[in-house]
């Protein structure tokens, strides 16, 4: 049975049925993107939205999701589209769009300020072959590409989305093995290694969302600030890091948002290694 080298998973998948993110099948013995083109969402966003500071500050880029998604965040903002059960009903009833199509739609919407793409709302890579090709059109059309992702995808996947990505923003959700494993079903390994990737290839801004409980302790900023650093260092690149604020959604209503006070103090801490450190949804 084929196996999928996307991500951390692995997974088997037998003619015609679906990995674990929703997202990719078998079709006559290949692993395929199931989702290639099926567009769930289409908005022309500012920039500061994705969220990317230090990009092209001031422009709008036209992001466009899918559906599916390869970790199971109990607090995820997009989880119609991500991995609920409505979710994989997009199968189904998501329309299809051409790379040409989207990269038109695109061009159009220069007059309007528009940049380029911005491949986001679920997880991108999981369907990375759509990624790919419209944003090699798009680069040809003079545009610039933007990716907004979890990070949990194989180095082979990230090398194939690079020569045409100028922008990303990834998830470093937490600091730990055990948030990555046991809350969000993920691997903290691979987001390590595909962030050290990506920076060496283009303009990398970070996310950490800061759930009470789980994720906030000063030691841990130190940490994930502490780490960051080191690859601006050894990239000689500044990689800016967003410490955003929680609040209940989806699978995880149990705890209060998170206080504006410990994102302030975070932050404040994340400041001791780095230059550029921004508070978001306070
Ligand atoms: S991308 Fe999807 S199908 Fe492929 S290994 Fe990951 S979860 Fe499984």
């Amino acid at each position: 049975m084929p196996i999928c080298d996307v991500c951390f998973r692995h997974c088997k998948i037998e003619e015609n049925s679906t990995g674990f993110c929703g997202a990719r099948t078998c079709r006559n013995g290949k692993i395929v993107a199931a989702n290639y083109g099926k567009i769930t969402s289409i908005a022309l966003d500012p920039i500061e939205k994705k969220p990317l500071k230090m990009f092209r500050p001031g422009s709008k880029v036209l992001s466009i999701g899918s559906y599916g998604c390869n970790l199971r965040c109990p607090f995820c903002q997009n989880s119609s589209i991500s991995w609920s059960p409505k979710a994989f009903e997009y199968k189904d009833r998501a329309e299809y769009y051409s790379p040409e199509e989207i990269v038109k739609a695109a061009t159009d919407l220069r007059t309007r300020g528009n940049i380029g793409l911005a491949f986001t709302y679920n997880e991108p890579l999981v369907g990375y072959e759509f990624v790919r090709d419209t944003a090699k059109l798009a680069k040809e059309a003079g545009l610039q590409n933007v990716l907004v992702t979890n990070g949990t995808a194989t180095l082979k996947v990230l090398n194939e989305i690079t020569p045409y990505i100028d922008a990303m923003n990834i998830d470093l959700k937490a600091f730990t093995s055990n948030f990555y494993k046991n809350f969000i079903d993920g691997d903290f390994q691979m987001v390590k290694a595909f962030i050290e990737g990506a920076v060496q290839s283009c303009h990398v801004e970070l996310t950490t969302l800061i759930i009470p409980g789980e994720n906030d302790s000063e030691n841990e900023m130190r940490e994930l600030s502490a780490w960051t650093v080191s690859l601006e260092k050894q990239h000689n690149k500044k990689i800016p890091l967003h410490i955003t604020r929680f609040f209940p959604t989806f699978n995880l209503t149990d705890r209060a948002p998170t206080p504006i006070s410990t994102i302030m103090k975070l932050v404040e801490i994340a400041k001791e290694n780095l230059e550029y450190v921004f508070a978001g949804n306070v």
